[in-house]
């Protein structure tokens, strides 16, 4: 019946003209033999790779990066060996050895028996959605720097110290290992505020805060700013001695700053007091025992004249 035929012929054009100009590539593999039976002329102008050149399933999974390649054949396979329709994200090689992300969308075609008969799937071009939620994940993580991060001085803040006191409590309880704490305050920040204005105490505070994270080298060690001029070095698997040696070198490195402050009572230059103490953590006890004790022996330090270490062994 040639009308028949005819409209046949015409549905068929109107068909391959709407799947070659859409945006997402249309393409049908043969199970059996694993032959492209078709795919849109899109992919050319997508990855560079002729349209005649996609023959086989092999061309499909060696145009793919490497490290997607393995798992996403693999899913595929087992998808489509178990009837059931899939989709897959994966960078796609393109022909001048860049890389596009695609997203398949795959459906299980079966013959009339149930068995797979072939594969038919749209692959969309996913770059920019990939690059926007990359964007998004390394602005996350530096949102989330930024909120562990003092904003003035740009050395850990309150909420990483809290955080870091509690990990390392924890680990010390179990390990049974020392765990030290530094409480370092700055002598007669009141008056060098008043004299030499509020916007110098912050650039000092700086170089304090800055000075203070040198003294503190090995890498679970850090220097926070707990509040106002007071700053907290932890320092987990640290015994007493290795704590005042830290406190001594912290003390040393402030001095050599030489930062002049004219209405010190402690001498011409900016000096610090400190509070030291070293703990074997129990769970029985919280992280706040050790910042009182430090708290303590600090305000003895200040009371026995200032610029000097109070230590106190446990
Ligand atoms: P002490 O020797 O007993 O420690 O005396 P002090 O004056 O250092 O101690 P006090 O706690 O009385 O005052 C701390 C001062 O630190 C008060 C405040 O003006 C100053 N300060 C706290 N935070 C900041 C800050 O962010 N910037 C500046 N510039 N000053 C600050
Ligand atoms: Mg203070
Ligand atoms: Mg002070």
């Amino acid at each position: 019946m040639p009308e028949e035929k005819e409209a046949l012929d015409s549905d068929n054009a109107v068909y391959r003209t709407l799947l070659e100009s859409t945006r997402a590539i249309p393409w049908k593999i043969d199970w059996a033999t694993m032959k492209f039976a078709y795919i849109g002329p899109q992919i050319e102008s997508l990855l560079g790779w002729s349209q005649d050149s996609w023959l086989t399933a092999e061309d499909w999974a060696t145009r793919m990066h490497p490290d997607d390649r393995e798992a996403v054949v693999n899913f595929c396979i087992s998808q489509s060996k178990a009837g059931v329709d899939h989709e897959a994200d994966y960078r796609a090689l393109t022909q001048d050895n860049g890389y596009v992300w695609i997203r398949d969308v795959v459906h299980v075609v079966r013959n009339e028996q149930g068995e797979v008969d072939s594969l038919i799937g749209f692959m969309f071009d996913i770059s920019e959605r990939k690059r926007a939620e990359e964007k998004l994940i390394s602005l996350q993580k530096e949102l989330e720097a930024l909120s562990f991060m003092d904003s003035l001085t740009g050395i850990a803040n309150r909420r990483k110290f809290d955080a870091t006191l509690d990990l390392e409590w924890t680990s010390a309880s179990r390990s049974g290992q020392p765990l030290s704490l530094i409480m370092i305050d700055v002598d007669f920040f009141k008056q060098y505020n008043d004299h030499y204005g509020h916007a110098q105490g912050d650039e000092t505070l700086k170089v304090i805060a800055h000075t203070l994270a040198l003294a503190a080298t090995r890498p679970r060690d850090i220097a926070a700013r707990f509040g106002g001029e007071e700053f907290m070095l932890v320092l987990p698997e640290t015994d007493e001695k290795a704590a005042l040696q830290v406190a001594e070198r912290c003390h040393r490195l402030v001095e050599k700053l030489r930062i002049p402050h004219a209405v010190s009572q402690t001498g011409k230059h900016i000096t610090v007091s400190m509070g030291v103490r070293t703990i074997k953590p129990s769970p029985k006890l919280a992280p706040r025992y050790l910042i009182e004790a430090v708290d303590k022996l600090l305000y003895q330090a200040k009371q026995n004249g200032r610029n000097r270490i109070e230590s106190e062994n446990v």
